[in-house]
């Protein structure tokens, strides 16, 4: 249900823009990508009538156009050996290979963080100023076993063809480093718009991990229902209407701007 209230609002906000809705399966990391997520992920979207508008994108299939990234930004790179019990401790990077300019086995790569502000405007929560030096400090943009980061993979994708990102505030945080390494690289970033996130009472997330559970992609209307109720939408649900019907009336009364600043909690009842 959380990931379902985080798709409809992204693409009730863009359907009302006028624009067209991406799906994007953020698969570069295979020990974390379960197999047949990807195919239970687009079953239940189109089972709540979320298609995408355009073709599906895979992470996994933009190695490419990740490593012309990583040369681009070579110069600001540095190599870093530290483990993770080295780093223990740190809230932000203590720039302790900052002198390691060549590459070497086991490294990873970080970008040399210095007095980067960065301010941007998010469509819910207004105008937002980050110090990426007290932050972050240098972040890591390939890591040790090869992989590109979350971050750099984001940034390079978020930027190409998509003009507005409407997505849970669990990502918030990521936002500022990622539209740093599109200043880095030169690129137009999208509009930013953080939904809260859909939580249980006590305030955690709804997740795998947290026990969530799967939605039954038989009772799609009901779902898609609860979903725009959880985001404050005045919705009495008709049990009559089918899928098409709710996201029509959706799109018709969404207003992000009308977001309620927190998700009245989750339960599994509703
Ligand atoms: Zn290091």
């Amino acid at each position: 249900m959380g990931s379902l209230v985080a798709a409809v609002a992204s693409y009730c906000d863009i359907k009302q823009r006028g624009g067209r809705w991406q799906v994007r399966i953020d698969d570069l990391d295979p020990p974390r990508t379960a197999p047949n997520a990807c195919e239970s992920i687009l079953q239940t979207l189109n089972a709540h009538g979320l298609q995408s508008d355009l073709p599906i994108e895979y992470q996994s299939q933009h190695k490419g156009a990740y490593s012309r990234a990583l040369k681009k930004l070579a110069a600001r790179c540095f190599f870093c050996t530290c483990t993770r019990k080295q780093l223990a401790g740190f809230s932000v990077y203590p720039g302790t290979c900052r002198t390691n300019l060549a590459p070497s086995e086991n490294a990873s790569t970080r970008i040399l963080v210095g007095a980067n502000k960065i301010s941007f405007h998010d469509l819910v929560l207004g105008n937002q100023d980050h110090d990426l030096a007290k932050e972050f400090g240098d972040f890591t943009i390939q890591r040790k076993d090869g992989l590109t980061s979350y971050n750099l993979a984001t940034a390079v994708d978020d930027a190409s063809a998509i003009t507005h990102v409407i997505r849970g505030q669990d990502l918030y945080t990521t936002t500022s480093v990622q539209l740093h390494l599109m200043q880095l690289l030169g690129l137009t970033p999208p509009v930013y718009g953080h939904i809260p996130v859909l939580t249980y009472a006590d305030g955690k997330k709804l997740s795998k991990q947290n026990f969530a559970p799967a939605l039954n992609i038989t009772s799609a209307v009901e779902n898609l229902g609860n979903a725009l109720i959880y985001l404050g939408m005045p919705l009495t649900v008709n049990h009559n209407w089918t899928v098409q019907q709710l996201l029509e009336w959706a799109i018709n009364h969404w207003d992000i701007a009308k977001l309620p600043t927190k998700l009245r909690p989750f339960s599994a009842n509703a």
